[in-house]
């Protein structure tokens, strides 16, 4: 076994140089081996971190021309694109998800950063000559100042990369708190940032859990809170940070389900269904964790589903495999507690990940693809959100049916259908109560230039992540009216401005 690797802030460009109160040991999952040693940020450290984050805004970025601060966006996105392989294996060194996948998460972090190059046009205000009579209106969007990113560890370099181009663009300084679970991808990154030239100051990173996040919430230099987490924290999270006069969105857990109907192609409805549902074991907020059968298809779907996991390679992200493990010896206990609760409950265990083999050296994480059938609303497989690669399959007597399953359920974050019939998937994308939506595709993350969020316990705020709905969060909107004056403006008149 080898020495665990400090891992630490980075502070102003560079590694901090304090000594840590608290650490906290981070895994390789496909082996069990602990490899780094995090240091986490006391209160005192964050707000440090925060002057300097409000100094770089005040004194540099804020200030610097629209020009200037798209070369460095440009610079970062080529950065970013030359060395997406290197940021993909420290994700899967941390994370467990196997290569593909975690260069699948950069390139989708990539793209928003590609929008985010765009800013130029997409801070352009309106103008209107002579709204009044010699009097122009325009409208303009102005940075916030120091705005905090607090992140999960499923997407380690995608969902931090939602919000720092875009944060950075609008012309924020920002300071972001990783999980700590798999830290090291967000360091790589933000040393890409200062590399393709962004002043020292405009983006650190401070690395801890509660204590920091506490600090960050409550400190009175940041503006603005973008988190993503599980729904209890991220409740958590919206109701201190706007107690504390900050702007939030706080993404939260999910629950998505895949509604069939008897029209589907069965053979592409179970590629689906395991595809969206075992992808990074399980390990996504827009997985697909329960599979909604209208019947009579239930038994011949969960037959070609059942062939298609007897396919499924499950072992070391570095090898040859479709599924690695998961990120840490507790979350797998507890996600394998939840094959005992299912069965306790009366659900039908049909593949028992726990019987599973893995390519893997040591002493992994790992529980391999699981099924449950006849799964009901009232059991905790269902109610719960697993977070793991375990697919409940629910069966309906109607679309009818379904969709009431489905917008019963308190989380909205992903759904999709699938079916041929055109009038039934349009009535499914207006009647249901979910944020995003997929028609025959069972991961429906939005292109960056839309935006991503859910409804009900899947997002606390009002405001979705990239897409204009970040560059709104991140900037403040001001309109200006303006005369330059002239003899018609004469004359006294005490009543209230009107139009003319
Ligand atoms: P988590 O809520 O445990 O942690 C998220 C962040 O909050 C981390 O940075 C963590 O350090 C911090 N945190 C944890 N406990 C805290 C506490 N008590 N007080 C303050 N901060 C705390 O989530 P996770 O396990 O890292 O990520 C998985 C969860 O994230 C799942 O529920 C998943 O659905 C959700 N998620 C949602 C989306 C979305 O877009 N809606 C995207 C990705 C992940």
């Amino acid at each position: 076994m080898s020495t665990p690797t400090r891992i630490t802030h980075l502070v102003a460009g560079r590694p901090w140089e304090g000594t840590a109160e608290r650490t906290s040991p981070v895994y390789n999952p496909a082996t069990g081996e602990q490899t780094g040693v995090l240091d986490l940020a006391s209160a005192a450290t964050v707000g440090e971190v925060i002057d300097v984050a409000k100094r770089a805004w005040a004194q540099e970025w804020g200030q610097l021309s629209l020009a200037r601060r798209t070369q460095v966006l440009f610079a970062f996105r080529e950065l970013l694109n030359a060395r997406k392989e290197e940021i993909a294996a420290l994700i899967t060194a941390e994370h467990g998800k196997v290569l593909s996948d975690a260069l699948g998460e950069v390139t989708r972090g990539l793209e928003v950063a590609e929008f985010a190059c765009g800013i130029p046009l997409l801070l352009k205000g309106g103008f209107t000559e002579n709204a009044s009579t010699k009097i122009d209106v325009y409208s303009i969007r102005q940075s916030l100042g120091v705005v905090a990113v607090i992140s999960p560890f499923n997407f380690p370099a995608m969902v931090p990369l939602w919000f720092v181009p875009v944060a950075i663009a609008c012309g924020n300084a920002v300071v972001i708190k990783p999980s700590e679970k798999d830290p090291s991808a967000v360091n790589a990154v933000a040393r890409l940032w200062t590399e393709a030239g962004l002043p020292d100051g405009v983006l650190s990173v401070v690395h801890g859990d509660k204590e920091a996040v506490d600090a960050l919430l409550t400190h009175p230099d940041v503006k603005a809170v973008s988190f993503v987490g599980s729904t209890p924290i991220a409740r958590y999270v919206y109701e201190t940070g706007t107690a504390h006069g900050k702007r939030v969105q706080a993404l939260g857990g999910a629950k998505n389900h895949m509604l069939v109907l008897p029209d589907a192609d069965l053979d592409l409805a179970a590629d689906a269904a395991v595809n969206a549902g075992f992808g990074s074991a399980g390990e996504r907020c827009m997985a697909i964790s329960a599979l909604v059968a209208v019947e009579p298809i239930g038994d011949e779907l969960v037959a070609k589903i059942v062939d298609r996991m007897g396919k499924l390679r499950t072992g070391d992200g570095t090898r040859d495999s479709d599924m690695g493990p998961l990120v840490t010896r507790q979350h797998r206990d507890k996600v394998a507690s939840y094959l005992d609760a299912g069965t306790e409950a009366g659900a039908t265990l049909v593949v028992d990940g726990r019987a599973g083999e893995f390519d893997a050296d040591g002493d992994g994480f790992f529980l391999a693809p699981t099924l449950f059938d006849n799964v009901l609303p009232n059991m905790s497989i269902y109610t719960d959100e697993i977070f793991g690669p375990v697919l409940s399959v629910l069966r309906v007597k109607s679309y009818d049916e379904g969709l009431e399953l489905i917008n019963a359920n308190p989380y909205g974050n992903g759904t999709a259908i699938f079916t041929n019939d055109g009038g039934a998937a349009r009535r499914f994308q207006s009647e249901v109560e979910v944020g995003m939506v997929g028609v025959n595709v069972p991961i429906p993350v939005p292109v960056s230039y839309y935006s991503f969020g859910g409804w009900k316990n899947s997002l606390f705020g009002d405001t979705h992540a990239h897409g204009i709905e970040g560059v709104h969060f991140f900037t403040r909107g001001k309109v200006v009216t303006s005369r330059w004056l002239d003899p018609s403006h004469g004359g006294l008149n005490l009543g209230f401005p009107q139009n003319d």
